[in-house]
């Protein structure tokens, strides 16, 4: 999947949910973070340097328990960490829908990573038009819901 795509659905989905432009900021972080750690550029994307550790979920939910377990023992008057910690779980939010985007294109690793046989994934978005269709539609739909928040019509239908 592209980068881009990775950003707008990222940005789309983190501005729904903040309106932290921080936060925002952190979250667009890690939508490309997975891919950026990989070493790899500038050499041809293969199986052995693509989509490996880099892209496995037990490191990005570990470091959200241990900046959870972290932001337990602050003082209330550290407000400039408690931004701090809030970006960093848009941050680590960036890296898993990454993962979830890569999932629809192709696989990642599963629960053991060394296991190449059992990855999880499908190759459901195989073309770009369908990338783009795909993001095209997620675009709208977070437009259409940002709209239903913005006049709490959201709350009269639930
Ligand atoms: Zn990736």
């Amino acid at each position: 999947m592209k980068w881009k795509t990775h950003q707008v659905v990222t940005l789309a989905t983190a501005f729904l949910v903040t309106k932290s432009a921080v936060n925002v900021c952190f979250a667009f972080l890690g939508s490309t973070f997975p891919d950026v750690i990989e070493r790899n550029s500038g050499q041809e994307i293969t199986f052995k340097n693509h989509r490996q550790l880099s892209h496995w979920f037990v490191i990005y939910t570990g470091f959200g328990l241990a900046v959870w377990i972290f932001s337990h023992y602050l003082e209330p008057h550290q407000s400039e960490l408690s931004t701090l910690i809030e970006a960093l779980y848009y941050f680590i939010y960036g890296c898993i829908n990454h993962l979830f985007l890569d999932a629809l294109n192709g696989s990642i690793p599963g629960i053991n990573p060394k296991n190449h046989k059992k990855r999880w994934g499908k190759n459901i978005i195989k073309k770009d038009l369908f990338e783009f269709v795909f993001l095209l539609s997620f675009v709208l739909l977070s437009c259409i819901i940002y709209k239903l928040k913005r006049y709490n019509i959201l709350y009269y239908l639930v």
